[in-house]
């Protein structure tokens, strides 16, 4: 039987999207070393294989595309999406729901698909759209991270300019130009909803 827990009463859920390469991980970090909120990433599970210096488990878990077809025939994944035409990326239910039940914070960067599930199923989670200052500057930091065939950043590039048309649907727009400042923006999204929304302890 599935036992009904108030929204309010689970810790609350953040949704950060943006075009791969705009800064999510770089500001995700350091979101989380500054957090006043008990928060988490949750480790996302894809059928890509690692690039260079992601650690299993930490970066992602990284499944076999039977691993990862078996997780959604098993009702694992809260949600999941085909990226880019080329792999499987999803989030694992374990990697969210137990932390939300204990009252902790917990952060989703998920692609544009990703999000607007989360949307429906989640009504009260707030969604964070990261934007590049313009197209020519997503291009140079996917370029300067290095770990792309020219094939897969041209991919990324044409799937960037669909996610960017969808900004409008985030609560917030976030430009990530000065890192500092992108992240503090994100600090008070977040201060403004939890202040709305009421923490956990305040129940
Ligand atoms: P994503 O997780 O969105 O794919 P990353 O966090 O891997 O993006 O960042 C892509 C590249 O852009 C990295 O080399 C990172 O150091 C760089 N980067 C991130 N934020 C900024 C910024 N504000 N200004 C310049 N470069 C940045
Ligand atoms: P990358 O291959 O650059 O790590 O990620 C590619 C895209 O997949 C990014 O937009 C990233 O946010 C997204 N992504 C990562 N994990 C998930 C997930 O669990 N679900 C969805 N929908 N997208 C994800």
């Amino acid at each position: 039987m599935a036992i009904s827990v108030p929204q309010a009463s689970l810790g609350p859920l953040i949704v950060l999207s943006g075009p791969s390469g705009v800064g999510k991980s770089t500001v995700v970090e350091r979101l989380l070393t500054h957090s006043p909120w008990p928060l988490r990433r949750a480790v996302t599970a894809t059928t890509r294989p690692p690039r260079p210096g992601e650690i299993p488990g930490q970066s992602y878990h990284f499944w076999s595309r039977d691993q990862f077809e078996q997780a959604i025939r098993e009702n694992r994944l809260l949600e999941w999406a085909y990226v880019f035409d080329t792999d499987y990326y999803g989030t694992p239910r374990d990697e969210v729901e137990p932390y939300r039940c204990d009252g902790q914070g917990v952060i989703l960067v998920i692609d544009v698909q990703g999000a607007a599930r989360i949307r429906q199923l989640i009504p009260d989670s707030l969604h964070i759209f990261l934007m590049p200052p313009d197209i020519q500057a997503l291009e140079q930091r996917l370029r300067q991270r290095g770990d792309l065939p020219e094939d897969k950043l041209q991919r990324r590039l044409q799937t960037a300019r669909q996610e960017l048309a969808a900004a409008p649907q985030f609560d917030v727009i976030v430009i990530n130009d000065s890192l500092d400042h992108a992240v503090q923006q994100i600090q008070q999204a977040i201060a403004e909803h939890l202040r709305v929304r009421g923490t956990p302890s305040s129940h």
